[in-house]
């Protein structure tokens, strides 16, 4: 039987014995209330605009119908101001609202874990991703199979699994390495326009032969397909991220492909004499040298490079988080949240191993770490110079590999982009709208709107003030009346389209299933 396309990297798992991922189950709870009003709510719009209120925000079948202000801090509300009331009402004095958050590189587990144990179930990563605020994924790659995802994406979006909305990106076979069935510009057009009709929305390559590359995003265009791009380093020699940007890419993700378009003083990178691609420690030792053989901050190059991105209108998704073990290995090992909310199987995958993807641990140095933080501080200056001449930065976590686990990446994420300069306004907004304009749903949700979508998280605290409280283990606080140590949580209520989900009881539901798969597959 042919495969069908958008399948074909699910195919090459299946042909290694690596299974999908479990679909979701069926939700218990998917009401979506015919008219919801949230009362006396701060709103942190998404677009960059400071905090409001007191505000009354009203939902009718999933969409947001009056956003309205009703009063002044510290006075009485008056009842006649406020709008009609709703089958469902939640009282928001004192708390905040913002957009759900969209989370632009995302895989729903992978084949990859099979290599460890039996996967955790898609249901495990969902209630992750909606416990941590996520209400929109871009599935970037579909590994488990286009025609898997677009099946998720579709009982997702009819409500009958709790998950976020997923918009499928198909990965395209051409690459230089890996999974490769296509071979000329012919096919790659004929491959474009069939997962076009099967319903990607948009397609993820890693580099291919530049004529071939160039005739896709020709087809992408003339298809209505986006596309994203990890410039793996077999492509990247022959074009870079400025080069594909220029032929009409519409994101970069990771850093590769940057700092190649940034080299001033050679056209290639220096790769240590025993490089070898496929030995992921070398290669991952050697990705955390290329920033510091280019162009660096402020250099006549560094300045065109950035311009010529801003022309086209690129978007960068940095994934700084899933490259965060990789500056300081035993702080992301140990993280807060392993013990509760990482699955076994998933930890067992981090752990050093060759083969797999991304467990190339096996003498990570003190060198290793340096070159890395070096590299991040040159990254994120370039990162934050972008958004700074008015470019497009956008929230991707890559969890699932690297010891991220889904959702605390995603926040992860937030704490480093506001380590590269960002204000927690432009953080939020990177979140929310800039997810939006990169998928081309910002008509639809992205900012608190009426006429949007109503994808809507409910804080008791302000999450500007430390995104940490955005983690599912919540932030650690000393209490002065007890003097005892807490852990708040700022997110309560995640909406999704007028669905509402209790943060708190998708955490426990996901410590209750990490638990019993702790029970049962390990020794
Ligand atoms: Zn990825």
């Amino acid at each position: 039987m042919s495969t069908s396309a958008g399948d074909e990297f699910a195919a090459m798992f299946a042909a290694a014995g690596l299974p999908q991922v479990q679909s979701g189950t069926a939700a218990q709870n998917t009401t979506r209330p015919a008219r919801l009003v949230l009362r006396g709510a701060t709103i942190i719009d998404g677009a960059g605009a400071p905090p409001w209120g007191p505000a009354d925000l009203a939902v009718e079948s999933g969409r947001i119908v009056e956003l309205k202000k009703v009063g002044t801090p510290g006075l009485p509300i008056s009842p006649a101001r406020r709008p009609e009331t709703g089958d469902v009402e939640i009282d928001c004095a004192g708390r905040f609202l913002t957009p759900g958050f969209i989370d632009v590189h995302a895989h729903i587990g992978a084949p990859f874990h099979a290599e460890n144990g039996p996967m955790p179930s898609a249901d495990y990563v969902y209630k992750l991703w909606l416990a941590h605020g996520v209400t929109t994924v871009r599935e970037t790659g579909c590994f488990n199979g286009l025609s898997w995802t677009l099946a998720e994406a579709k009982r997702s979006d009819a409500g009958e699994i709790a998950a976020p909305r997923i918009a499928p990106y198909a990965a395209f076979p051409g690459t230089n390495d890996y999974v490769k069935t296509l071979h000329t510009a012919e096919a790659a057009t004929a491959w474009l326009a069939q997962v076009r009709e099967n319903g990607a929305e948009g397609v993820k390559f890693f580099g291919a032969p530049p004529a071939m590359m160039k005739a896709a995003l020709t087809a992408c265009r003339e298809l209505g397909l986006r596309s994203c791009c990890h410039h793996a380093q077999l492509a990247v020699s022959r074009m870079n991220a400025l080069t594909t940007a220029k032929w009409g890419l519409t994101s970069t993700e990771h850093s590769y492909g940057i700092p190649e378009s940034l080299l001033d003083r050679q056209t290639v990178q220096s790769f240590p004499a025993d490089y070898d691609y496929n030995d992921e420690y070398v290669r991952f030792a050697a990705a955390g040298q290329t920033f510091l053989q280019a162009a660096q901050p402020g250099s006549c190059k560094w300045d065109q490079v950035l311009a010529g991105f801003l022309e086209t209108g690129h978007t960068f998704v940095p994934t700084f988080n899933v490259y965060d073990a990789n500056r300081d290995l035993m702080r992301t090992r140990n993280a807060d949240w392993h013990s509760r909310y990482t699955d076994p199987t998933l930890w067992s995958y981090f752990q050093p191993q060759r083969g797999g993807h991304g467990a190339y641990w096996y003498r990570w140095s003190t060198t290793n770490e340096v070159e890395w933080r070096r590299t991040f501080s040159v990254w994120m200056r370039f990162v934050n110079d972008y958004k700074n001449a008015g470019g497009r930065v956008a929230v991707g976590s890559d969890s699932g590999f690297m010891y991220q686990t889904y959702g605390f990446g995603f926040v992860r994420e937030l704490e480093l982009l506001q380590e590269a300069g960002f204000d927690p306004l432009e953080v939020l907004r990177a979140a929310t709208l800039s997810g939006a304009e990169l998928l081309g749903i910002d008509g639809e949700t992205g900012t608190l709107e009426v006429g949007k979508r109503a994808d809507i998280l409910v804080h008791d605290r302000n999450p500007l003030l430390d995104f940490k409280l955005l983690y599912g283990t919540g932030a650690m606080r000393l209490d002065g009346a007890t003097n005892d140590v807490s852990w708040p949580r700022c997110l309560a209520l995640t909406i999704k389209e007028g669905i509402v989900y209790d943060a708190g009881v998708l955490l426990g539901d996901v410590e209750e299933m990490v638990a019993a798969r702790r029970g049962s597959t390990q020794p």
